[in-house]
């Protein structure tokens, strides 16, 4: 499928987009990031369906042009993360630096996140403990073992928290069900996950994710061709000698501050970009949690990725 003509994922996209929304009686949403892959989705939602509301989670988490960029969007609705108060048996606001604070920070892939967080948490002899050890689990992660006594907190709970609450909150509130821009292509998990339960997936785990089989140089050629608004963050959408289309700008836009796949990329890698482009922003994710920043300079130097 990803080695389909441009026009057939169009159409097939489109179908699949139907399909959902027949299946719910039209109570549905587009999960809208702002950035471009929701970007193209919401476009080959709402020439179907221009009423399809969109839905986007202020994490404060965003680059600026993000926000503007959804700002700019007509029948958006605006989440805030949100965690669950026991004690209360209440949803109440949060924000990363609780998050961080309270859970600790997302690093490396939220599988090791949550492996790391699961061995400090029940031990050497636990099943989480063998990951590291390279006797469970399907990649070896023991490279990265020493991250199990560092000096500070590790989880995956920061998505969960930021993004997924808000959203199945406003599922529960609002009836409707969600149509997500992910792509195959982006890492092995989606891939894995997309090779498990299709496009459309109406019972199970129920999704829908209609343009998991396009690619990076699709969305872009979509924008291109359809000349579409997009997020200023992404710079131009130019051609290189190979033909192939880049963005002079970000690539990848999400979270601002996430440390997630940091250690995979080549310098300048996405701290140091920022530090050029968003000084204001780099200052406060790089400077210590004493001095009122996140504290990332100090993770970053443990793991030896450079940001400077
Ligand atoms: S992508 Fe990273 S920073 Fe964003 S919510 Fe998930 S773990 Fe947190």
């Amino acid at each position: 499928m990803q080695g389909w003509s441009f026009e057939r994922k169009i159409q097939v996209t489109q179908l699949r987009i139907l399909e959902w929304y027949e299946k719910w009686g039209g109570k549905v949403y587009i999960s809208f990031s702002g950035g471009k892959d929701s970007t193209v989705l919401l476009d080959l939602a709402r020439r179907m369906y221009p009423d399809v509301p969109a839905v986007f989670c202020d994490t404060g988490l965003e680059y600026p042009e993000i926000r503007e960029f959804v700002k700019s969007k007509d029948n958006v609705e605006w989440l805030r993360p949100m965690r669950y108060n026991k004690s209360t048996k209440s949803w109440e606001p949060t924000n990363f630096k609780e998050v961080i604070k309270t859970e600790g920070y997302p690093l490396i892939s939220k599988e090791v996140s949550r492996h790391i967080h699961d061995v400090r948490k029940l031990g050497n002899d636990c099943f989480a403990a063998k990951m590291f050890t390279g006797e469970r689990g399907q990649y070896d992660i023991s490279k990265y073992k020493f991250l199990i006594s560092a000096p500070f907190d590790i989880s995956n709970k920061c998505c969960t928290i930021m993004k997924k609450n808000p959203f199945h909150v406003y599922e529960k509130e609002s009836d409707r069900k969600p149509i997500i821009a992910t792509m195959a292509s982006e890492s092995r998990q989606r891939r894995t996950q997309w090779l498990r339960d299709g496009c459309n997936s109406f019972d199970g785990k129920i999704s829908s994710k209609p343009i998991s089989f396009w690619t990076d140089q699709d969305v872009l050629r979509y924008i291109k061709t359809f000349n579409i608004k997009y997020a200023t963050v992404y710079g131009d959408i130019v051609e290189d000698e190979r033909g192939r289309l880049l963005t002079t700008g970000e690539n990848r836009t999400g979270c601002m501050f996430c440390m997630y796949g940091c250690h995979l990329e080549k310098e300048p890698n996405k701290f140091q970009r920022m530090k050029i482009s968003h000084p204001k922003q780099y200052d406060y994710c790089i400077r210590s949690v004493d001095d009122n920043g996140l504290g990332l300079g100090e993770i970053l130097d443990y793991i030896g990725v450079p940001y400077k």
